[in-house]
């Protein structure tokens, strides 16, 4: 596929401005920082088409559910993360006529995502009416180093005449969302606030409350000198706070405007005095300086790169991909805070309403826990954590008791906000991927305390709910859980979805193990941890353990496969390959009734489950598993690529392991799925990741130890990774010839290569053949 964008290793440049393709490109070139984040709207008026989209962490609106037959158990909301003020803008106004790139004649245009620096840049040269030409160059970023502060800095050359230049740096609090279940406003009560120079405008979000406030002060400039005083107003109306320059130019006058920002929000802030807190914090802003704010913003992409940053040699479109995923990744979520989260749109369109999904627990966290200090993967444990309380509430409402928890599918603050009954209600597989990634972290960091100080409620919240959910079958003399829908959504209702029965047997286990380890360890906390969650050792423990024994996991064992559900063979069992490609993607073609009737899956379902227990099964069984169901897997979740890929690697199939990662590592960036312009896939761009460091690179973490079993893709000439493992750091390259080690901790660390173990001293590379 030709590619929108020009081939680079540490930039997104963009040098065609293509109206057609401009909210894709808003979304491509995203800025954020974990606390905010907005598509890349242009800072000057632009009346074509726009999705505009400024977003606050946090921060949601509860959209009240619109369904056509409402089922008792539907949440009453569903949580949107909503459009918040726009604090960009900057209009320019020559001789009356205003730069507008859908009415201007443009000559050039240049649009640049600096990765490696998170700047998003422009440069343009348009022809107004009056003939005059704009040469137009932008830069703005959102700080990493301090995250409520932003800065944004536009230069207009004019040549071809003398006359007046307008320049009106505002912030807009007038702003809507475009999914809008009743086309409401989310916000209300604003109220704007100006003291000399700096203006600000604080608004509030209906029935929720959460308050945002965003200042502004700026600074202008002709020909590199200020000129802010006596030609500048600050105006102030209702929802909307500007500074107007205006002055006379003369042919080949540059003038700049500095934007500094602040956005503070009541997550942090108390409400009362927010405006006046966000106007000191812009002025902090202007008194430090644009480049100063930018090199401590440089300095922090700069640590977050060394963490976590995978180069690859000899494929530039493969490394733009890859740096395109862990960059947004990065951007979506720093791990600062356990009551945010990963939206599967991040900050860059309202799809998904931005709220946390199993994706978090089943991509994202990995991502986080290898490439981040262990406090970040802690946080999003802890997220979950702090819910348990309402994932209690949700269970009881469906008519599960004592203790047993139900995460919901989709939530922003612990409550359920979907609303299909077979998702809402059936999806239940996600609880099991919040238990996993305990495990997860466990495994990687070591740190088994934490099962006693939380990880323990989470997991008998879920273990309960798993025992309750899990009924006896006369017939088949087995436990079944019947009417689900497993992670493959082309299909509601099923029983006894392999993957779901057996990420439920597995949380099973993994409590009661924990829960020994506990009793062994320290007893004290044991019997804390057993009256705390009032555990009936008598009872519950025994049930637990006769599902583990007795649950029905469907197979085909003449196949020698694991069936998806029962009945799944009654399927007419044709495959992707006999499908007519002008139908796919199958959801956009076929009536949901012939989706669901037929064999075609959504995305890894048994798979998933292989990936996760990998342990238990055999190549074999992997190889069987995997030819069965890649043949019938549409892909049709971005999910869904990687997994294939990683267990493709695994086989040593590395064409299918190479052609599985590029459906993933470019999907946003070329488009696949032609939905970009809602907003990027920032979730499953961690499978992008796990793609790479477990396929390629064969990482695992076993025995206490990390495991490597690296090949290289033939299109490429090397790779390398870094992953932390017990918090410390290493690096890892593989080229044609060796695997090559550095452990940047300082203290000596032993690896397994290809199943040997080999010994890297604190700060050593060691070189090693390449199997
Ligand atoms: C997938 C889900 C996923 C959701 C959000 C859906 O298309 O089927 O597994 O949680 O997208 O990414």
């Amino acid at each position: 596929m030709n590619s929108r964008f020009v081939p680079d290793e540490w930039k997104i440049i963009e040098n065609r401005f293509e109206p057609e393709n401009s909210r894709d490109s808003e979304s491509i070139f995203s800025i954020g920082n974990g606390m905010m984040g907005q598509r890349a709207n242009f800072e000057e008026k632009y009346s074509g088409d726009t999705l505009q989209g400024s977003y606050v962490a946090g921060v949601y609106y509860p959209d009240k559910t619109v369904v056509g037959w409402w089922k008792n158990g539907y949440p009453e909301y569903f949580a949107k993360v909503p459009n918040a003020m726009s604090w960009i803008g900057i209009d320019v106004e020559i001789d009356g006529e205003q730069i507008d790139l859908a009415t201007c004649k443009i000559k050039s245009f240049t649009r640049v995502l600096n990765m490696k620096e998170g700047l998003l840049e422009r440069a343009f040269t348009v022809v107004l009416p009056s003939g005059r030409v704009a040469e137009v160059t932008a830069k703005r970023f959102v700080s990493m180093h301090e995250p409520e502060k932003a800065a944004v800095k536009y230069s207009v050359k004019i040549s071809g005449g003398n006359g007046r230049i307008r320049i009106t740096s505002f912030i807009n609090a007038d702003v809507k969302n475009e999914d809008a279940n009743y086309g409401e406003k989310f916000w209300e009560g604003t109220t704007v606030k100006t003291d000399g120079k700096k203006a600000a405008v604080k608004s509030q979000t209906r029935k929720t409350g959460f308050v945002v406030a965003s200042a502004q002060t700026n600074v202008f400039c002709l020909n590199g000198k200020d000129v802010t005083e006596g030609n500048t107003n600050i105006s102030a109306r209702s929802e909307y706070v500007a500074a107007i320059f205006t002055n006379q130019y003369t042919s080949g006058d540059t003038f700049e405007v500095t934007k500094y920002v602040a956005v503070l929000s009541s997550l942090n802030h108390t409400p009362a005095s927010m405006e006046t807190k966000a106007m000191i914090k812009a002025y902090e802003g202007e008194c430090e300086g644009f480049e100063a704010m930018f090199e401590k913003h440089k300095d922090a992409w700069a640590e977050r790169w060394e963490q976590g940053d995978i180069a690859i040699k000899g494929d530039v479109a493969a490394q733009q991909g890859i740096r395109f995923n862990i960059f947004q990744l990065y951007q979506t979520y720093t791990g600062e805070d356990p009551r945010l989260n990963i939206g599967p749109k991040g900050f860059t369109g309202e799809k998904y309403g931005g709220s946390t999904y199993w994706d978090t627990e089943a991509f994202a966290f990995t991502f986080y826990l290898n490439t981040a200090d262990s406090h970040v993967a802690r946080n999003l444990l802890l997220y979950r954590y702090k819910q348990l309380d309402k994932a209690i509430e949700n269970a009881g409402k469906l008519g599960f008791k004592d203790g047993a928890a139900l995460f919901p599918m989709v939530t922003m603050n612990g409550e359920e906000c979907h609303n299909e009954w077979e998702i809402t209600f059936e999806e239940i597989h996600r609880n099991g991927a919040i238990a996993y990634a305990i495990f997860n972290y466990v495994r990687n960091t070591g740190n088994r305390e934490y099962l006693g100080d939380y990880g323990l409620d989470v997991l008998v919240g879920i273990s309960r709910f798993w025992s309750q959910r899990a009924t006896w079958s006369g017939d088949k003399k087995k436990y079944v859980i019947l009417g689900v829908t497993g992670p493959n959504e082309y299909e509601n209702n099923v029983n006894n979805n392999w993957y779901t029965n057996t990420i439920a047997r597995w949380t099973l286990r993994y409590t009661i193990e924990s829960l020994e380890w506990l009793r062994g360890v320290n007893n004290p906390k044991y019997n804390a941890v057993v009256s705390r969650l009032s555990l009936d050792l008598e009872k519950e423990i025994p049930r637990w353990k006769d599902i583990i024994a007795k649950i029905h996991l469907p197979e085909d064992t003449s196949l020698g496969i694991f069936l998806q559900q029962d009945g799944y063979m009654d399927k007419e069992q044709i495959l992707v390959s006999d499908l007519d490609p002008s139908e796919r993607p199958l959801n956009q073609h076929w009536s949901w009734d012939r989706i669901l009737r037929s064999v075609f899956i959504k995305q890894a379902d048994v798979l998933q489950g292989i990936y996760f227990f990998e342990d238990d099964y055999s190549d074999e069984t992997l190889r069987r598993n995997f030819d069965f169901y890649e043949a019938r897997c549409v892909h049709e979740s971005s999910l869904s690529p990687s997994i294939h890929s990683i267990l493709a690697a695994k086989l040593k199939d590395n064409d299918r392991a190479y052609k599985l990662y590029l459906r993933t590592a470019r999907l946003d960036l070329d488009d696949y799925n032609k939905e970009v312009k809602d907003g990027l896939h920032i979730t499953s761009m961690a499978g992008t990741w796990l793609a790479i460091v477990q396929g390629f690179g064969g990482m695992r973490i076993r025995n206490d130890k990390v495991s490597l079993n690296p090949t290289l893709p033939e299109a490429w000439k090397s790779f390398s990774f870094i992953m932390r493992f017990r918090n410390k750091p290493l690096k890892i390259e593989v080229t044609e010839k060796d695997v090559i080690i550095t452990n940047f901790s300082d203290s000596g660390i032993s690896i397994e290569l290809y199943g040997e173990t080999e010994t890297i001293e604190p700060g050593k590379t060691c070189k090693l053949k390449r199997k």
